[in-house]
Order: structure tokens, then sequence, then C-alpha cells
């Protein structure tokens, strides 16, 4: 495992918001996980899991962390089980997969990777179709040991799973039985829905979702209802496309957006609970 100093964090975010890694690394075997976590032990700092930086941004300055990003996405098929590594991303396996008839259009438009969905149980909204529907089981360094973590001990929920609750659990691979579908069906659908986001989300410099719903009800209507779509710090706005997203107009700091989060945060009395992960220098969170 190569582990690098200095590295601009700026890129590996949709938001393209953030400053330097203290160190980082990628990681392409198993040994690289085991290794990652005694460099971070050894140097008392936090390790940061990284996906495809879609629901994440960081802080301007250095990030006081070794920040890891998994570089193994093969995908394996064994007859209806599809066993696919953590960093395969995710638009690109469904795209794949629909060729074989394996039915992933649910999750169009979703972006990052497989290890980033399963942590966040990405989806649909609370009452539609989440990526755990699908899961037969996880494959993770937890607590210093590998282990494969069946649906139920996994605890997902909408948007949430049992590891936003460990501490630095790492997943590396997941089994999915996904249902089959004639391929041509699959990639209509795909194209529809495809469609249905470009018309409905923005799709430049952005990471999101910012907040979970609150019951049934989307943050997007929340944020509509209380007034707030216009809201703006400096580089930071809400995208006009849908309330639910920031958008970086060009110069945006890690600041403007948490300015933006509190603002809305403040005018909304049902209480939003913010989903995006704004990781700090100290490589805490903000929210
Ligand atoms: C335009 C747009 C549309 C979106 N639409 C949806 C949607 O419809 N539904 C939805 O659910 N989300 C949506 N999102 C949010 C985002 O795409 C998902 O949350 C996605 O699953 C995040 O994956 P990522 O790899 O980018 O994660 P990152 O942002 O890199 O990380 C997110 C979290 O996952 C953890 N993580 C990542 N990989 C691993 C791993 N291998 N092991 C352990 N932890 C890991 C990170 O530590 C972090 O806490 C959207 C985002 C955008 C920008």
């Amino acid at each position: 495992m190569d582990i690098q100093e200095n590295v601009s964090l700026k890129g590996k975010t949709t938001m393209r918001i953030g400053g330097t890694a203290k160190y980082y690394a990628d990681l392409s075997a198993k040994e690289d996980v085991e290794a990652a976590i005694k460099f971070a032990k050894e140097n008392s700092i936090p390790l940061i899991m990284l996906g495809g930086g879609s629901n994440t941004i960081f802080a301007d300055g250095e990030i006081n962390a070794l920040v890891v990003r998994i570089a193994a996405s093969e995908v394996s098929i064994d007859g209806s089980l599809v066993t696919v590594e953590a960093a395969k991303n995710l638009p690109m396996l469904i795209n794949e997969l629909a060729a074989d008839g394996f039915d992933l259009s649910p999750f169009t438009g979703i972006l990052g990777t497989v290890g980033g969905a399963v942590f966040g149980n990405a989806g649909q909204g609370p009452k539609g179709i989440w990526i755990d529907s699908f899961i037969e089981s996880v494959e993770c360094f937890v607590d210093g040991s590998w282990k494969t973590m069946e649906k139920q001990e996994c605890a997902f929920e909408y948007r949430e799973s049992v590891f936003k609750k460990l501490n630095s659990p790492i997943i590396w691979s997941v089994n999915l039985t996904i249902p089959k579908k004639d391929p041509e069906e699959i990639t209509a659908e795909i194209g529809r829905l495809l469609q249905q986001r470009l018309d409905t989300q923005p799709h430049v410099k952005t990471a999101g979702s910012c907040f979970k719903a609150v019951g049934d009800t989307p943050a997007w209507q929340l944020i509509d209802t209380a007034g707030l779509r216009e809201t703006k710090s400096n580089g930071v706005h809400i995208s006009e496309k849908h309330a639910n997203f920031l958008i970086n107009d060009g110069d945006a700091t890690f600041e403007d957006a948490v300015n933006v989060v509190k603002t809305i945060d403040e005018g909304i009395s049902e209480g939003l609970e913010v989903e995006m992960r704004f990781v700090k220098e100290d490589g805490t969170l903000e929210f």
C-alpha cells in the first residue's frame, strides 16, 4: 500500500469542495485494509473511508487523517448470486448487469460506489426500494477482523445501516440477489428514469441528498414550503431544480455549504437530519 501525503481532495468529491488529506491511500487488496487501519492507529489519526464522494464534502484546509478509498471493483456472477466489490461505480454496475437481465433500475441516477450505497442504504424515498432489498450479505472489516455479515445483522432502514454506528467499518464486497427481467425492458426503464432525473435534479458540482426525509415528507418539500429555496451563502446555493441539493457556483467553500445547511435547519421547525457528510479538518463531522 502506497501512502501519499498532502493529496488534494477537491476532485475526489462530486461537489468539488475540499482541501488536502494529510495522508491518502488506495486500498487494492485486503492486506491494504489491515495496513491502513494499523497506520491510522500508530499515528493516532482517524481513518476516513471515501467512496465516490457524492455524499461527502471536506473542509478547505488540511484534513488531519488517513483518507482511504477501496480500489477493488470486480463483479462475479454465480447463478442468481452477484458479488460486487465496494469500489464498483453504481451507475456502471446498473448498466452492465442490465445486459445480463439483472434489474437494478430502481437505483438509476444514484451516483457513487457500491460501498457507499451499502453504507447508507441508498435508494428511493422512504416508501420506495432501497439497496438492502437485494442484499444477502456484506463482507467487511470491523473491529479488527474480517466478517461476513448477513443482511439481518446489517440493520438496514431508510438511509440507515449498522455500518453508520460501527467504528470505521470497511465494506469490501456485497452479495446481491437481483430480480431478473428482459434486458431490453430494463434498459428502457433506465433510460426513462435517467431522463426524469435530468429534468428534476442538478448534475453539476453537486452532492446530495443534503437532508433526510422527515417521515414520508421529502426534505425538498419542507424546504420549499418554508420558503427557503433561495437560500445562498457566497459560492453555494440551493439547486433551482431540486431543493435538497447544494450547488457549487465555482468558488464555493466548506463554510458556505455549512452556512446554507444551518440556515435551512434553523428555518424548519420539523427538524431536519443532515444526511450528507461534512468532514472537518480534525476528521470529525460538522453535523
Ligand atoms: C445528483 C445526485 C443524486 C443522488 N440521488 C440519490 C438517491 O436517489 N438516493 C440515494 O440514496 N442517494 C442519492 N444520492 C446520494 C449519493 O449518491 C449516495 O448516498 C451514494 O450511495 C453515496 O456513495 P459514494 O460512494 O459517493 O459515498 P461517499 O460520499 O464517498 O461516502 C458516503 C459514506 O459512505 C461511506 N463509505 C463509502 N464507501 C465505503 C466502504 N467501502 N466501506 C465503508 N464505508 C464506506 C463513507 O465513509 C461515507 O460515510 C445522490 C447524489 C447526487 C449527487
